[in-house]
């Protein structure tokens, strides 16, 4: 029998990239996926989600080119060709990364990985029956002999009691990113990044849509000043926003949810729910009993290394609930983590680093884009930049604007390098540039800002 160095279990973006390190390094790798390869991310997380964001942006634009001196008077959304596009760019992505792995020479298998004992993995050859989630296991079974297991299995949608789960106008996000028609009136439970992506998609492709958030904000996990501003920019833009409300069910087209100040009910109609309260780490225990492994409901406990408490068993992405992001389960493939959050709502909302609970000597500097010449010449002064800096290091930075992940990896790079920021705001910025509000931020806090003033 052949002998891995690696068994990954899972295809998504932390077992792919782990797949394609462990070959480069020399490694024989096998990789077992019982869906399609890529994972969530490729086929029902970031790559359909972003598609469908660019035709919302697209939707935008037209709908604002009044504006840049351009008339559009009468535009259609074609939602048929929205979808149609969403599935191309997946199915690229899906070949793309199969391509990569084929040409590592990592072995493919198609189906079940089930662990037996350490350095072995049993494969339950078929595929997962999308229509209710089980398995055909049709092509018999393979016993893997490897010095490695890599758990890389990800995380599934949290489904909440009130759901009835026969009722077919209740999605989650698996669902909804692979939708051929567009819902009407579209309820979302949960102001969380999810929840807002999709607010974003389908508002702009012409849905009505409510988001219905237990907390007193959406977006609890940034900062307040960030929530607050996306709230006035959703609902400027159409989309109704019930925070403090808790859902007591979805019956027959209406969502009732109780607000949680008043006491007061609410009913709200619609043709689609998503429910988007959050994921769980998809968890074998069975075979982690059996095997010792040791975890919680939020996934496999590993270690800085990514290690389980088994020698030659290591968990990475989702699996292990440390962050349900695409990147970081990447990066824990490769190397450790720097924490980076991306909100692609229109305008993007991106957080690096971890804001200080204590900010004893913590300067905390915001400049809005009112203060950038290319966000005024576009029309895209609607948001800010907000730093958090410790010692002259930025620690922390947040931020909401017109493309705003695209300028925050410079950001992200002085976090993680501990870049004094006297060095940094001595640096050109080309000009016009949104990068330049970084150097702005940075001069502001020293007190020398040449450009704006507050
Ligand atoms: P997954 O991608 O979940 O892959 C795990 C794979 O393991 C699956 O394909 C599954 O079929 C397979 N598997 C499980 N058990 C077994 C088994 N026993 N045998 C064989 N195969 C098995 N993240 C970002 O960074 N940026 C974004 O813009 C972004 N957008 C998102 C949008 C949405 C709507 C959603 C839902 C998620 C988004 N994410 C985003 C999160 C991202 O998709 C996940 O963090 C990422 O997919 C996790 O990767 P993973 O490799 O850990 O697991």
């Amino acid at each position: 029998m052949k002998k891995y160095t690696a068994v990954i279990i899972g295809g998504g973006p932390s077992g792919h990239s782990a797949a394609v390190r462990i070959a480069q390094l020399g490694g024989r790798v096998a990789l077992v996926e019982r869906d399609y390869i890529g994972g969530i991310c490729t086929n029902w997380g970031c790559t359909p989600s972003k598609a469908m964001i660019e035709s919302a942006k697209i939707a935008r634009e037209v709908k604002d080119s009044y504006k840049y001196g351009v008339d559009v008077s009468d535009f259609q959304i074609n939602f048929a060709r929205v979808a149609a596009r969403r599935n191309e760019v997946v199915v690229q992505t899906r070949e793309a990364i199969t391509d990569l792995l084929l040409h590592h020479k990592i072995d493919l298998f198609q189906g079940e990985a089930q662990m037996v004992a350490p350095g072995k993995v049993r494969v339950l050859k078929g595929k997962l029956n999308h229509e209710g989630e089980t398995m055909d296991y049709s092509g018999g079974e393979e016993l893997l002999e490897t010095e490695h297991i890599i758990i890389a299995t990800g995380s599934k949608p949290l489904i909440p009691g009130f759901v009835d789960r026969n009722d077919p106008s209740i999605v989650s996000s698996n669902r909804l990113i692979t939708i051929e028609e567009r819902p009407e009136k579209l309820t979302i439970v949960g102001g969380g990044v999810i929840g807002l992506e999709f607010a974003t998609i389908f508002s702009n492709l012409g849905s009505q849509v409510t988001v219905v958030e237990f907390l007193d904000r959406v977006l609890a996990g940034m900062d307040e000043d960030i929530s607050a501003k996306i709230t006035e920019l959703m609902e400027a833009n159409g989309v109704r926003i019930l925070t403090s409300h808790k859902v007591l069910s979805v019956k027959d087209g209406v969502l009732t949810a109780e607000n949680q100040k008043t006491g007061e009910e609410v009913k709200v109609e619609c043709s689609m729910t998503l429910i988007a309260i959050g994921r769980l780490a998809v968890v074998h225990e069975e075979s982690y009993d059996a095997l010792g492994i040791e975890y919680t409901r939020h996934g496999v406990n590993v270690n800085d290394f990514q290690q389980t408490n088994v020698p030659g068993i290591w968990a990475i992405g989702d699996a292990t609930g440390k962050s349900i992001l695409a990147h970081v389960g990447i990066q824990q493939g490769i190397v450790a983590a720097e924490n980076i959050m991306v909100i692609y709502s229109l305008p993007e909302i991106v957080g690096v680093g971890t804001v200080p609970e204590n900010l004893d000597g913590v300067q905390v500097v915001k400049v809005p884009f009112t203060a950038n010449l290319r966000a005024g010449i576009e029309d895209f002064t609607d948001g800010f930049l907000k730093l958090w800096i410790k010692d002259d290091r930025v620690v922390a930075a947040q931020a909401i604007g017109h493309g705003v992940s695209e300028i925050m990896q410079e950001l992200a790079n002085m976090i993680a390098l501990k870049s004094d920021i006297h060095d940094v705001a001595e640096i050109i910025h080309a000009h016009p540039t949104y990068a330049e509000i970084i150097r702005s931020a940075l001069e502001y806090s020293l007190g020398k800002a040449v450009d704006f003033y507050i």
